[in-house]
């Protein structure tokens, strides 16, 4: 038998079983049933790629099994191949969705089955930003347990997302391996049609983040190949359909690592009898590079450990700033204060501290540099988040003084002392800003009178400081604004302009982050951009800016303006952390986070609105944008303003409450701006919106209409 003939026999076992599945589904339900995946808007995501078809309902399901079937031709060459790889791939899909019929949740834990297209949207940012370097598919059971536990182990230390299906589920289970997307280890399924799932989500980025049209097949798999850096680990024993799923892995170019003896295809079919090499051979297929930050820690250090959780019985101890004096701070100094990686404790260490117990803590990271900048500390401090999260058992939330960081026993009995996270702040902060830090070194108190001290008289006065410096930057004191365009290697065409007044629409790029990214990497993603010609002030067009705009897209974009969701609107990429939309009847806008999974007065979803928003072109009449901009100055000014804003979940309204009822009543001279505003609790529908806002006098209903 040639490899053809394997992926042929395969195919066609898996048509079988679609095909029967369908039929019986038909029987029991009515052709007219509806069927699709749950929390996307793309009905069933691969098929829609593929073809540009919504499948609705199981009758539609039958006539696209039709479509499916004229992939399947059986010439022994290279196309009949993938296009049969792809057939089994829908049929996989097919058979995966019929499980969700009548709103079922067929998966149960560990297993996560159909992943929401939201979590998509939270996985673009860490793949963009290299802080996910891969995706890792494993698929059945390793030789041994261990054996694919270690497996499993060495990829989520370099941060690569792994996926499970199959025996190898069974096999973390087995040795009580902690799974799941907080550690970035998403068992899908035990069926080997649960391996849809992730190729779904690789069909739902280039959708999303890439702007390719459903139907748009070799776009799809030219997007897959080139942007999306995943790879599949297949154990023996195969047989034809795994083999079968494998072509159309392959096909999407994700390259497919074995230790069976079989077939082999240079680069793409590999075979690796050592499954201890498998990582390894992985990425060298892949041409996945990983950075590597060597820091003297007895634990380990990785981004996938960034959302792991501890829980009360497993902290040694706790910092907790919302109860006693806690602070982390960045201080820019003289070269000659500066030992460089001299790292200071004062006071007891977590030995001398009850096990549970709530303790104060201060550190101070000390930098030097003849580039460094005082506008560059908040940059490095909001990052320590992140590092300290990355670092195995341990937990850091909030920032500035309002830290809370918890320890695990486990950490804490592998050696882990408070020395060590002056080691991960000072290798973190000198790797990642080498370009402006050439000393650096830090100081740790753990006295509780030394923190409130240092709080006070020097962490308090010095973020009050920069505050200040913050609100006295405008769009119209600064000079210069940025460009970034990091969200491109998802979205190629997607530009953000980022200035005091609007960062960027994922909220994780402010004016001053872009500015030190510009300084950090002058030929890198954020780029000056002058603002010297204006066009129309009224929706902030500058010549300067169209002309970056057109050319950072490559020609896609010719012109943007700042301030207007209708006229000429920034695009969007796809890690918005809101999406406005034009609410007609109320003459407002709907804004919806991320988070809300519920519906809005528009009639869609986050999800829904999300679609039609994403992708890197301009929607007019929908804009994503990140949550501090709604309290802007400059948010729709060219529409009149935040009291456009009719509409927003309650947890976002409770975020934003402050600064917006200030922007109101500086802009209008409106108090309580935000009970004007309604939510979910009030109205999820246009008609009962209006009524609220008739009844609270909310001033969009005054203001010119809107279209
Ligand atoms: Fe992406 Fe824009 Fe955020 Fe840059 S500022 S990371 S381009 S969303
Ligand atoms: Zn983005």
């Amino acid at each position: 038998m040639t490899l053809f003939d394997v992926v042929f026999k395969g195919n066609d076992a898996v048509y079988g079983l679609t095909e029967q599945a369908i039929d019986a589904a038909i029987e029991k339900h009515g052709a007219d049933k509806a069927v699709a995946f749950p929390d996307t808007a793309y009905s069933l995501p691969c098929y829609y790629g593929v073809t540009g078809t919504k499948v609705g309902n199981l009758g539609e399901l039958k006539t696209a099994l039709g479509v499916v079937k004229t992939l399947m031709t059986r010439n022994p060459r290279l196309h009949d191949g993938f296009m049969s790889g792809i057939a089994t791939a829908l049929c996989a899909e097919f058979i995966e969705v019929l499980k969700y019929i009548d709103g079922a949740a067929p998966y149960e834990a560990p297993c996560y089955g159909h992943l929401a297209d939201a979590v998509i949207r939270e996985l673009g940012v860490p793949l963009v930003t290299g802080d996910i370097p891969g995706v890792a598919v494993i698929l059945g059971a390793a030789p041994t347990a261990q054996e694919g536990v270690d497996l499993i182990k060495s990829y989520q230390a370099q941060g690569i997302l792994v996926t499970l299906v199959g025996g190898i589920i069974d096999q973390c289970e087995e040795l009580g391996y902690k799974t799941g997307a907080n550690v970035r280890v998403i068992p899908l399924g035990k069926d080997v049609t649960a391996v849809i799932h992730v190729v779904s989500v690789a069909v739902r980025a280039a959708l999303i983040f890439g702007n390719i049209q459903g139907g748009d097949a070799a776009g799809l798999m030219k997007y897959t190949f080139e942007r999306v850096p995943a790879f599949v680990n297949a154990f023996a024993p195969l047989d034809e359909v795994i083999v079968a799923c494998g072509a159309g892995a392959i096909a999407l170019g994700f390259p497919v690592i074995t230790n069976e003896e079989t077939f082999r295809v240079p680069k793409s079919l590999i075979v690796q009898k050592d499954v201890s090499k498998f990582n390894a051979t992985s990425l060298e297929a892949r041409d996945i590079k990983i950075k590597i930050t060597n820091i003297d820690i007895p634990v380990a250090f990785a981004s996938a450990f960034e959302g792991e959780i501890i829980r009360r019985g497993d902290m040694q101890v706790e910092f907790d700033g919302s109860r006693v004096d806690c602070f982390e701070l960045v201080q820019t100094k003289e070269a000659s204060e500066i030992e460089d990686h001299k790292i200071e404790v004062f006071g007891p260490d977590i030995d001398e501290m009850p096990v549970g117990s709530k303790q104060s803590i201060g550190y101070i990271v000390e930098v030097a540099g003849k580039s460094m900048q005082t506008d560059f500390e908040p940059v490095f401090e909001r990052k320590f988040h992140s590092y300290l999260n990355c670092v195995e058992g341990m937990m850091h939330t909030g920032q500035r003084d309002m830290i809370r960081i918890r320890l695990s026993k486990d950490t804490y009995n592998a050696g882990f002392r408070l020395k060590h996270i002056g080691e991960v702040l000072y290798a973190k902060v000198k790797s990642e800003f080498a370009a402006v830090v050439d000393k650096c070194q830090v100081k740790v108190y753990s006295i509780a009178e030394d923190c409130t001290k240092l709080r006070h008289e020097l962490a308090i006065p010095a973020f009050d400081k920069r505050d200040e410096r913050l609100t006295s930057l405008t769009d119209e004191s600064v000079g210069v604004y940025y460009s970034c365009i990091m969200c491109q290697a998802f979205s190629p065409s997607h530009v953000c302009v980022v200035t005091p007044e609007r960062l960027g629409l994922c909220g994780a790029v402010s004016w001053l982050d872009a500015k030190a990214t510009n300084e950090l990497d002058p030929q890198g993603p954020c780029q000056v951009i002058t603002k010297e010609k204006i066009i129309d002030e009224r929706i902030g067009e500058y010549e300067d800016v169209n002309d970056a705009v057109r050319k950072f897209s490559q020609g896609a974009l010719d012109d943007v303006s700042l301030y207007s969701i209708i006229e000429k609107p920034m695009t969007s990429c796809g890690c918005f952390e809101c999406i406005c939309g034009i609410e007609p009847l109320s003459n407002g806008v709907c804004i919806a986070n991320r988070e809300y999974a519920g519906m809005t007065p528009i009639g869609m979803t986050f999800s829904e609105l999300a679609s039609m928003t994403g992708g890197g072109v301009q929607t007019p009449g929908f804009m994503g944008h990140g949550k501090h901009f709604i309290s802007s100055k400059k948010f729709m000014k060219a529409e009149g303003g935040v009291a456009r804003i009719v509409w927003m979940p309650k947890e976002l309204k409770e975020t934003v409450a402050e600064r917006l009822n200030a922007t109101a009543k500086e802009l209008y001279n409106i108090d309580n701006f935000v009970d004007m505003i309604g939510d979910e609790t009030v109205a999820e529908d246009p008609e009962t919106l209006l009524a609220f806002l008739e009844e609270k006098g909310h001033p969009a209903l005054t203001m010119e209409p809107m279209m």
